[in-house]
């Protein structure tokens, strides 16, 4: 695996020695990586010639300063990792590589998903998400960028920012990887205790519990003793929906379509997302 830190080494390497690759995949992270990254990895090394992964804090996203300050780095462990997964590019920048004096901000239009869930409750993020990916994809031309599902709003604002700036690039998005309990795996989760980490379990049951059951009860009853059983096991809910693909609430299912229940809870100031995809019966 060859490490960049430079733009315009990465930028370089890219449009001369790999010019040969008909295809390049890019992984975009934040690090502490996870079974997650390595099996967005993993799809991307099936499906490209050459595959990309970054590691960058972004400290546009992060509306909670102390958030930014605690988010885990194992960056020893990441490269050992990635090298064992096999990625052939790793791009590790530092922020004014991503940022450099008299960066010019966009303002991405992202319409209802900026002011919903993760947007809402965390105002600004997405901008800053948008931020860095645009910038990232000038940097890394790729043919297609692997996200996770679990970030499923993630997906669909990046879809409408590529869509923009970045119409060549595909999006694949790839099925969240969970314990064998169900936790969904994520790079916050190095900070819960193990007491908390078996809490945490809940997220996945409840969601599970609505997926299973939303053919046969109503939505409304489910979400309240789901929401019950999260906030009795510890945890400040931010939201809990049923939601359609677009993420707009829905109060009844129509068979066929589908749709996602999707979760933020906090535990020990340690807020985690989750969501499933399911289609009515
Ligand atoms: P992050 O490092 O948290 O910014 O995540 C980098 C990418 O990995 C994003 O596209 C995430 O959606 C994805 N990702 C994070 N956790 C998981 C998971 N448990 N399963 C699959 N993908 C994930």
């Amino acid at each position: 695996m060859i490490i960049y830190k430079k733009t315009q080494e990465i930028s370089d390497w890219l449009r001369i020695e790999a010019k040969n690759a008909k295809t390049i995949g890019f992984v975009p992270t934040m690090g502490a990586l996870h079974e997650g990254h390595l099996s967005l990895i993993e799809v991307s090394k099936k499906e490209n010639d050459l595959t990309v992964c970054s590691i960058f804090v972004n400290p546009t996203q992060f509306n909670n300063p102390s958030d930014f300050e605690k988010y885990p780095t194992t960056l020893e462990n990441d490269i050992y990792l990635l090298e064992k997964a096999g990625c052939d590019i790793l791009f590790l920048p530092q922020k004014d590589e991503i940022y450099p004096d008299g960066f010019l901000k966009k303002n991405y239009t992202l319409g209802y998903l900026e002011n919903i869930f993760e947007g809402k409750y965390r105002p600004g993020h997405f901008q800053g998400v948008c931020m860095v990916v645009d910038r990232l994809l000038d940097i890394v031309s790729c043919h297609t960028l692997y996200l996770g599902r679990k970030d499923y709003q993630q997906c669909l604002v990046l879809q409408k920012m590529t869509n923009e700036f970045h119409p060549n690039v595909f999006i694949k998005t790839c099925e969240t990887k969970r314990t064998e309990n169900g936790l969904a795996m994520s790079s916050r989760n190095l900070r819960l205790n193990e007491t908390e980490r078996k809490t945490a379990e809940v997220l996945f049951k409840c969601l599970s519990q609505i997926k299973n059951e939303a053919n046969h009860q109503s939505l409304d009853l489910l979400l309240n003793s789901a929401s019950d059983e999260i906030v009795g096991a510890g945890f400040d809910i931010d939201y809990l929906a049923v939601t359609d693909e677009a993420l707009i609430e829905i109060t009844h299912l129509t068979k066929g379509e589908i749709y996602v229940v999707l979760v933020a809870a906090t535990i020990n100031n340690i807020r985690l997302i989750d969501n499933l995809i399911f289609t009515a019966l």
